[in-house]
């Protein structure tokens, strides 16, 4: 059960610092996602940086936030914006962000409410709430500065999904860049993110200590496999998580294996739409759209039964928590020619975790095996050690705050090869107060 007190702030002096900058993570300084980074000045200057969940099994929610009058939101992952409409209803924060982030952020709030029913566990925040989040929005396009009271702040591509942002915030003080999600490498669907020099970086370090292995090579070992099951008269199940993964993956196949058939089901067919609405944000727009022409997407019951005589479905949930992936898991499951290939992490507690590990995934409560060939890709959109190191270095940073980042295995290695560099390197808890040149 996941006990969440809002309000529980109110009565605590919350005042601004006396000197200098402050930050301070209500969540996600030393753990992936459930982010909410406060950031504030001896100017009486603040805002909220993100305000998420972790959709882990319980859902882990970020620390009340005192009141805040603006909030950035850098991309629509749920583990960014989860907990906006509590801000909304409950301060009546302004949400600043990209259009394809407002626009995709209603899905992502639905479908967050939709699974705390059928999962039953208690969210803090309500289905009106969701309504006067929407209304929240002020968009901004990147690289268009605006002034936040003294602060000037602008978006900038972030290289993580489409819309996803960097902050950059220029104070009296010095200048301050958040990464949020981020990658200095191309994806299907949006460019690398690109360094700029700054005082302070924010950095996610999901992958400290871990490298993405070359991402053509992936791409062919994926595109491998796939034409060895199609070659054997099976289908290839690929779960992918709906905002990012899924456009990306039918991008793929439409462009190395334009022979294939594939079929596309999950919130993953309405979130390309609103992509293909902002073309402007995309790398290639006529790739994600000539993709999607090519691809079947599936809209019925009769469209879902055809999907089982594919070659590939690509589906959500992305970790076999639900979702289509899980019906057509459960009628292909019977041939021992299909196959399931995972594109992403498998979260501990997942469907997709315990197939990997026991080879028997829970269907409709029940253990069920899964006697099918199951492997595992790698095309994340975070960038890995090696380009989290050269980003600071080339954004020539005096000081790195290490956020969204596990702090035993991923946040060690990385300080250390930062130090190396001759960084100063922060390590924020949850709840504790950084200063910052003061
Ligand atoms: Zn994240
Ligand atoms: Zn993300």
């Amino acid at each position: 059960m996941v006990m969440y007190a809002p309000g529980m702030l109110k009565n605590r002096n919350y005042d601004f610092p006396d000197k200098g900058l402050r930050y301070h993570f209500l969540g996600g300084g030393n753990e992936v996602g459930n982010v909410g980074c406060l950031l504030d000045d001896d100017k009486e200057n603040r805002i909220l940086l993100d305000y998420g969940i972790a959709p882990t099994d319980p859902p882990k929610y970020p620390l009340p936030s005192p009141s805040v009058k603006h909030s950035i939101i850098t991309h629509s992952h749920i583990d960014h914006l989860g907990m906006a409409p509590w801000l909304c209803a409950n301060h009546r924060t302004k949400l600043h962000g990209t259009s394809i982030t407002a626009n995709i952020s209603e899905l992502m709030w639905n479908d967050c409410y939709k699974v705390s029913k059928i999962e039953g566990y208690p969210l803090p925040w309500d289905k009106r709430d969701i309504d006067t989040s929407i209304h929240s929005w002020e968009i901004h396009n990147f690289n268009e500065s605006w002034m936040q009271n003294d602060w000037k702040l602008t978006l900038q591509n972030a290289g993580h999904i489409p819309g996803a942002s960097m902050l950059s915030v220029k104070t009296d003080h010095g200048k301050v860049l958040f990464t949020g999600d981020f990658d200095s490498r191309d994806s299907m669907l949006v460019e690398g993110a690109k360094p700029e020099k700054t005082d302070v970086l924010f950095i996610e370090g999901t992958y400290g200590g871990r490298n993405h292995p070359n991402q053509e090579e992936e791409r062919r070992r994926f595109c491998e496999e796939i034409v060895r099951i199609s070659d054997r008269g099976g289908t290839a199940l690929i779960p992918a998580f709906a905002n990012g993964r899924t456009q990306d993956i039918v991008m793929m196949l439409h462009k190395y294996l334009p022979e294939l058939n594939v079929h596309v089901d999950g919130m993953g067919k309405r979130i390309a739409r609103i992509y293909m609405d902002h073309q402007d944000d995309l790398k290639d727009p006529n790739l994600l759209q000539s993709s999607w022409k090519w691809s079947k997407q599936v809209s019925s019951k009769s469209d879902r039964k055809k999907a089982l005589n594919a070659d590939c479905i690509v589906s959500t949930s992305g970790m076999l928590d639900g979702g289509p992936s899980i019906w057509y898991l459960n009628r292909l499951k019977e041939d021992r020619r299909n196959a399931i290939f995972f594109t992403g992490y498998q979260a501990k507690g997942s469907g997709g975790r315990s197939l990997l590990e026991t080879q028997s995934i829970p269907i409709w409560k029940q253990k069920v095996p899964i006697n099918l060939d199951v492997k595992q890709f790698s095309f994340s959109t975070h960038a890995g050690h090696d380009e989290i190191v050269q980003f600071s270095s080339d954004c020539d940073a005096e000081k790195i705050v290490i956020y969204h980042s596990d702090p035993t295995h991923s946040r060690p290695p990385l300080v250390a090869a930062l130090e190396k560099n001759g960084h100063q390197v922060d390590t924020p808890e949850n709840g504790k107060f950084g200063n910052l040149f003061y």
